[in-house]
């Protein structure tokens, strides 16, 4: 769950990224920042031409690396909605069988007439008994002794 909180915001942080790394590019602000440093550090040669490139590419590379960012980002949060819309699915599955459930066994109580006495001992039946609860005698009407 860690890595929904670093790619939640990918596509705005993401564009925000490029967007700096385009305006360092082109304006060679980070180059003129930096290259000094290496220019007054003594490097020469082969080293120095390495890192010149290097520092003049680096908001070409944060550009990739934002735009990995993003593609990434978004894959792996579509992902999770999946995962969640399939949660909720499971659950409403879950729950439509329970309410079924009740529901056929509704329709079975309601498919028989009950003796308003128990046929066995005769003490009054109470609402939705299907066996009498003094003897335990089956309170359902048969419809072949009708
Ligand atoms: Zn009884």
């Amino acid at each position: 769950m860690k890595l929904v909180k670093f790619f939640k915001y990918s596509l705005p942080i993401g564009i925000a990224g490029i967007v700096i790394n385009i305006i360092l590019f082109v304006t060679n602000a980070y180059y003129e920042l930096v290259v000094p440093v290496i220019e007054n550090s003594g490097i020469e040669g082969g080293l120095f031409t390495f890192l010149d490139y290097l520092i003049y590419l680096t908001p070409c590379i944060f550009m990739v690396l934002f735009i990995a960012y993003i593609v990434i980002g978004q894959i792996y949060m579509k992902k999770v909605h999946l995962q969640v819309e399939d949660k909720a699915n499971q659950d409403l599955v879950h729950k439509n069988r329970e309410i079924q459930k009740v529901l056929d066994e509704k329709a079975e109580f309601l498919k028989h007439n009950y003796y308003t006495n128990c046929p066995n001992c005769g003490s009054a039946r109470a609402e939705n008994e299907k066996v009498c609860s003094f003897c335990g005698a089956s309170l359902i009407i048969e419809e072949n002794k009708k």
